[in-house]
């Protein structure tokens, strides 16, 4: 290996701005800070004393007079920031603005870099439709579906009629585990998909929905990738984000274990052909399904950084947010010493999501201060946290993600047992957590044997006590 012998000159960027909050705002001033480079936050007035803004070098308050989570989505008041203080170039995180194409367009036009893909692309890869269409065209796999939007309630049970049950109806524009439906009996198709065009068109401003088969307990496989946009992309192999409640990671682990060594070839593979298909830029990931039979199939892809890029980061020792500014400043992948036979993984690392969420209580969001805020450390565990601490107060109005915990060993058992203890050090008080529930997660002999599909949780009652 041989990564960052020379320095890489930042060429453009001198000053950046996260329109996000929360930890991810805070990774990425890190980042750009180890970079010599300016960092500037945004905040709500809902945030005004959160700790993300004091991380930067600059803060500016956004959306005066807006919802705390409108004031996020305020593009025009972001420009208007960034535009006011010589911003060169603007990381989104993830959620909020960080999916949408008009805010890369508005970038772009603005003068400003966008760190992420063009915003052509984000807009291709944002509908799941036209996403599976491209991998079609690609010869990537697809889980069996319809061609496209399924408009029709005949049209969905022809489909149902021709591949059998069950079947999940998905909204084209969804996201972050919402706008899906799961049908298992004949006599719910009807209902469900009406339901799934309405919640579509409520939670994403358009109804257009359309069908999978819904495949068995697979195992969810995603492919982190880096192009620079000149046509180079490298994969850094895989993470198994397999462990999941209502469609949403839990707790995810680089590389994937037990994974036979011909489908990490195929899907790694297949990640970085999609990618090259769409002309992409930046870090990127690519979605699959892995079924019992070991066939896998492409689901989406999400232009930007994931919440659980950090696994990838300890197993390969690249910096991913780091080599975002970068790629978005103009270096290449070679600059970087970011070629693909230099990209190898060393050990398990697994990352779960502390949340103020009350197992007991459905996982109920809890709110209020936090009376009393411990965390934990110890060799080989990293912290990426910014909501909590003595004093905070945790607002209803926000994600309630704490802190992500992440484990680093030689061993996948090795990494789950210090997660494990990582976990009993934390002491919070205040607000409830799910903590207890991360536990049990961590020491079941399902999760430590490898053998955690998207079923676990759903199919696991003693998590719960
Ligand atoms: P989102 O964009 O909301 O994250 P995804 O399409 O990435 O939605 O799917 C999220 C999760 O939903 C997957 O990890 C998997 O657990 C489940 N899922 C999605 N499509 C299917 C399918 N066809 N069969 C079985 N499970 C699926």
């Amino acid at each position: 290996m041989n990564f960052y012998t020379r320095p890489v000159p930042n060429r453009q960027i001198r000053k950046l701005l996260c329109a996000n909050r929360g930890e991810i705002a805070i990774r990425v001033f890190r980042a750009a800070t180890e970079l010599g480079i300016r960092t500037v936050a945004i905040f709500s007035r809902e945030d005004r004393v959160h700790l993300h803004r004091y991380k930067a070098d600059e803060a500016y308050l956004v959306g005066a007079g807006k919802s705390p989570v409108a004031a996020y989505l305020d593009i025009d008041g972001i420009i208007e920031i960034a535009k006011q203080n010589h911003v060169d170039a603007i990381h989104p995180g993830y959620g909020f603005l960080s999916e949408r194409a008009d805010f890369a367009r508005a970038c772009e036009k603005n003068g400003i870099r966008f760190v992420g893909p063009s915003a052509e692309v984000i807009e291709v890869l944002g509908d799941k439709t036209r996403a599976r269409a491209l991998a079609i065209e690609a010869g990537v796999p697809v889980v069996p579906g319809t061609d496209g939007p399924v408009a029709s309630f005949e049209a969905a049970e022809a489909f149902v009629t021709e591949h059998g049950l069950p079947v999940i109806i998905k909204a084209a524009m969804g996201g972050g585990g919402r706008g899906m439906r799961v049908v298992r009996e004949a006599s719910e198709l009807a209902e469900a998909f009406e339901r799934a065009q309405s919640e579509a068109e409520a939670a994403f401003g358009d109804g257009t929905v359309f069908i999978e088969r819904y495949v068995d307990r697979p195992r969810h496989i995603e492919v982190q990738i880096l192009a620079d946009g000149s046509g180079e992309v490298i994969h850094l192999f895989e993470r198994d984000c397999s462990v999941q409640r209502r469609h949403q990671k839990v707790v995810e682990t680089a590389p994937a274990v037990h994974l036979d060594e011909g489908v990490r070839e195929a899907l790694t593979r297949d990640a970085v052909t999609l990618a090259r298909r769409c002309g992409y830029r930046n870090a990127g990931t690519v979605e699959f399904l892995v079924d019992g039979q070991n066939r896998h199939y492409f689901i989406e892809v999400n232009p930007r950084i994931q919440v659980e890029h950090t696994v990838t980061e300890q197993v390969t020792l690249v910096d991913l947010v780091q080599t975002q500014i970068r790629v978005a400043g103009g270096a290449t992948l070679a600059e970087l010493g970011l070629r693909q036979d230099a990209i190898e993984t060393r050990g398990f690392a697994i990352q779960c999501r502390v949340t103020t969420e009350d197992p007991l209580a459905s996982f109920q969001p809890d709110t209020g201060r936090i009376e009393a805020y411990r965390s934990a450390s110890g060799m080989g565990i990293r912290i990426d946290g910014g909501s909590g601490y003595a004093g905070a107060k945790v607002s209803p109005h926000y994600d309630s993600l704490l802190a992500k915990v992440t484990a680093h060993a030689l061993t996948f058992e090795g990494a789950a047992a210090k997660l494990h203890r990582a976990m009993a050090e934390f002491r919070i008080r205040g607000v409830k957590t799910n903590i207890p529930f991360l536990q049990n997660v961590l020491r079941h002999d399902t999760f430590v044997g490898g053998d955690a599909r998207t079923d676990f949780i759903d199919t696991t009652p003693e998590l719960f006590q």
